[in-house]
């Protein structure tokens, strides 16, 4: 699922000439998958758009039939980078990152010890890192994180401006969203959040983050101080947040969507009576 911005803007379907997201280079784009292809992001996959979706009436948020799709044999991605940069992130990150995820998925499927509270794995921090924001690039092109990423040993990731937060989910759902503003009215807070999220993983990067302000999931932005041969023991918090519908920033469970329907219907039922 994604944001009309990436749904109308960028071809899904058809290789098209455009400005890689990395390099800026113009040329024929080749398609990123995302999450990459061998982490099991390779079979066919229905991406809807937020328009139609929005229009789908009083259905629940994971019913979707109906909504407009696009039947994407090969995987979810875009078609943003040149084919030197999809080589370079490839060969560079993707390699390293996909085994990441493939022990994720082998923990999660597998061996997840009830009482945990936490997973411990053996990773390249900054590959890791490094993979995400690549992914972060595609879906918003022109970010100026982009030089961090084509540059391997680069450790210039400007943390007042940016961070990352990470988390785990056990939704099957695909979901990016290029950067978009979410307001809190009760409490006058303004987050720029963009997010990518596929099984088992999610990830949210947040554009000028507050420091006393607490964010979803945990925030992995210190990867980016490793070395592009470091490799650490990372123990990640084992936060697992729900998936439901194709909304950025939306972790409410199923129960808390259905609750909140219904409250909003009783409260315009009350609101007709009374007018009428
Ligand atoms: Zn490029």
């Amino acid at each position: 699922m994604m944001n009309d911005e990436l749904f109308n803007k960028s071809p899904l379907i058809k290789k098209h000439f455009g400005k890689c997201a990395l390099c800026g280079k113009e040329c024929e784009l080749t398609f990123e998958h995302i999450p990459p292809k061998s982490s099991g992001n390779m079979q066919s996959v229905k991406p809807v758009s937020l328009e139609s979706y929005l229009k789908k009436g009083n259905r629940l948020p994971w019913d979707l039939k109906g909504v407009k799709y696009i039947n994407l044999q090969k995987g979810m991605g875009l078609y943003s980078l040149c084919s030197d940069c999809n080589s370079f992130t490839g060969a560079k990150y993707g390699d390293s990152y996909i085994k990441d995820i493939k022990a994720l998925n082998q923990i999660f499927e597998e061996s997840l010890p009830q009482d945990t509270n936490a997973i411990e794995l053996e990773i390249y921090p900054l590959r890791f890192f490094k993979q995400i924001c690549s992914h972060f690039c595609s879906i918003n092109p022109g970010l100026e994180i982009a030089s961090f990423v084509l540059d391997e040993e680069s450790k210039i990731f400007d943390k007042s401006k940016y961070r990352m937060q990470m988390y785990f989910t056990q939704n099957r759902i695909i979901r990016f969203n290029s950067f978009s503003a979410f307001g809190n009215i009760k409490t006058g807070r303004l987050d720029i959040i963009s997010e990518i999220t596929a099984y088992p993983v999610g990830f949210q990067l947040i554009s000028n983050p507050q420091k006393e302000l607490p964010y979803v999931g945990f925030d992995i932005t210190s990867f980016s101080d490793c070395s592009y041969n470091d490799k650490r023991r990372v123990v990640f918090p084992l936060i697992i947040k729900e998936v439901n519908t194709i909304m950025g920033n939306d972790y409410r469970s199923k129960e808390e969507i259905i609750a909140q329907i219904e409250k909003s219907e009783a409260f315009k039922k009350e609101n007709n009576n009374g007018i009428l």
